[in-house]
């Protein structure tokens, strides 16, 4: 018989810097009657979570794509671990499933993160796990093994403010002591939106530092200053397949069709969009050089 202890450390062994373990009851009154079913498709009788914190960060460096998006794309780097940590599971445990959840996927990721106790809420939104801040990737692993762990009281962060400060689009406001938070305003979800930005996110973008994402609230985030260097070699660019890269130029993608740039970039976070997506932004960005104040 298998600790769920155990289970922990095998997900730890695939790279997370921390893992912690729900029950699935636990997250159900969170998840839609239809989220609960896509899950029981892909685990029948879901039992417990496993719920990893993968940290990418390389450092602060110069370049107009967020930090999360300068090695491989962590959906196939993160997947990559913990299939290899549900197979290990698997061979040990052959009687219960375990099916791997990244992004993508009906379980409330966050949430498990926080209700496990493994990091805590950032005003910004974003989970804060240490000593890696707010730069880390979350995935799960969804199980039909009985894990009996009931869900911890969320652990919030200081609450400087500083996150909202940062912002420049208003996702972030603050209203008689709370923080809100407009996804349809961020502007990490705006450089990858595919309808016609208006006029106002046109603006916001042109000023905007980056062609792809957003870190303007994780790099004024006090629980960032200090954030250690991941030793995930492939979620920070120091593998031969993606190597890091943190500036895209409108010649980097010059010649290039859908195919030729999938093919050229298809692993890298900033692709998933498609290549029209990167030169409306750059068409929008134009009349502008990139920042090279150290982003
Ligand atoms: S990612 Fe950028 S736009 Fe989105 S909330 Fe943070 S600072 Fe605001
Ligand atoms: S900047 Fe301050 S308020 Fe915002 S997430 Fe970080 S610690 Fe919390």
């Amino acid at each position: 018989m298998k600790s769920v202890a155990w289970m922990m450390d095998v997900v730890k062994e695939v790279g997370a810097a921390q893992c912690g373990a729900l029950s699935f009851d636990a997250l159900r009154p969170l998840m839609s009657e239809r989220a609960q079913a896509r899950a029981a498709a892909l685990c029948p009788q879901p039992a417990g979570v496993l719920v990893g914190a993968f940290p990418y960060f390389n450092g602060h460096r110069v370049g107009n794509v967020s930090l999360y998006a300068r090695g491989l794309d962590y959906h196939l780097g993160v997947s990559r671990r913990l299939q290899r940590a549900c197979q290990q599971l698997k061979e040990q445990v052959p009687s219960h499933t375990f099916v791997s959840a990244v992004d993508a996927s009906p379980l409330p990721e966050r949430a498990a993160a926080l209700l496990s106790g493994i990091g805590k809420l950032g005003n910004h939104g974003l989970v804060i796990c240490e000593p890696y801040g707010s730069y880390v990737f979350l995935g799960a692993i969804l199980t039909s093994y009985p894990i009996f762990y009931k869900a911890k009281p969320v652990e919030r962060c200081v609450g400087c403010q500083n996150c909202v400060r940062a912002c420049p689009s208003g996702a972030l406001s603050l209203k008689d002591g709370q923080v809100f938070f407009d996804g349809s305003r961020c502007l990490s979800h705006i450089t990858q939106t595919k309808r016609e930005p208006t006029e106002e996110e046109r603006a916001q973008l042109c000023e905007h530092p980056y062609i792809w994402g957003c870190d303007l609230c994780q790099l004024a985030c006090p629980e960032n200053h200090k954030a250690a260097i991941s030793p995930l070699t492939d979620l920070t660019g120091q593998e031969k397949a993606a190597p890091y890269m943190s500036q895209l130029t409108p010649e980097m993608l010059e010649g290039l069709e859908e195919a030729s740039f999938q093919e050229k970039f298809g692993n890298r976070a900033f692709a998933w969009r498609g290549l029209q997506i990167l030169k409306r932004n750059f068409e929008i960005q134009l009349h502008k050089r990139p920042r090279m104040d150290g982003y």
